[in-house]
């Protein structure tokens, strides 16, 4: 059985004073779980958020990071400042990372290996645009995606990955992919590791689905067979994301 993970991406959301006071109001709603929570944060909220969630089943995650460990990379964050700051999980490759910086397959999967070097669990975002799900080459373009991010990771370090499939139409605009929709892919990603792996190996790793996950669709979501939780942008700022963890 795999555990379920609920991450809340907060994006370009939340000022530190806002953070602390928004995990305050949250953490003994999302205390009572069997699954695993996660608030991925600003990286500027990292500190303070690790130091509200003291003793709290909240785990803490980045919503980016770079590929190096420390130097002359003016305004980047490194995995050990990660590490260091407390952080367990971080996004990679979210769309709006890939549209908006630019960030294509290979630097991503470079992202992956070195956030698996650091032991930071990378949630490792895919998913189509609206015009590729309507060219009908969704899952041949997530499978790219997802031969493309796990390229040289061992089998036993891939266990210690997520992915997340969020198509790009869904993101922010409150349209849900259909619970068969999600399903499907969901499914064939996990096609897509036990031919890169083996089934066992793929039987294992925790596969989200995300794009306008709410309060009234996660449990029909979460009930799919291949989606092992949510990644929650907009409900995740919300009193309603309690209601996503306790679904
Ligand atoms: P949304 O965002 O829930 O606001 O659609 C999801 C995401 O981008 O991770």
């Amino acid at each position: 059985m795999r555990r379920k993970v609920i991450a809340g991406n907060w994006k370009m959301n939340m000022t530190p004073s806002e953070a602390v006071k928004l995990v305050n109001d949250l953490k003994d709603n999302v205390a009572n779980t069997a699954v695993d929570v996660v608030f991925c944060v600003p990286a500027i909220d990292i500190v303070p958020v690790v130091e509200a969630a003291k003793g709290t089943n909240i785990c803490v995650g980045a919503e980016n990071m770079y590929i190096e460990e420390k130097g002359a990379y003016t305004g980047e964050i490194s995995p050990n400042m990660l590490v260091d700051a407390g952080v367990s999980h971080v996004i990679i490759g979210h769309s709006e990372r890939r549209q908006y910086f630019k960030e294509d397959d290979e630097f991503l999967n470079k992202k992956v290996k070195k956030a698996i070097e650091h032991k930071l669990i990378p949630i490792i975002c895919c998913g189509e645009t609206l015009e590729q799900r309507e060219e009908g080459v969704t899952l041949t373009f997530v499978k790219g995606q997802i031969k493309a991010a796990y390229e040289g990771v061992s089998a036993a370090d891939a266990l210690n990955t997520i992915v997340a499939y969020e198509p790009i139409w869904a993101i922010g605009t409150g349209k849900v992919a259909t619970t068969e929709q999600a399903e499907e892919v969901c499914a064939s990603i996990r096609k897509d590791l036990e031919e890169i792996y083996d089934t066992d190996t793929a039987s294992k790793i925790r596969i989200l689905y995300g794009g306008s996950v709410n309060g009234s669709n996660a449990a029909e979501l979460f009930a799919q067979e291949n989606i092992d939780g949510g990644l929650v942008g907009g409900a995740s700022l919300k009193p309603e994301f309690a209601n996503i963890v306790n679904y």
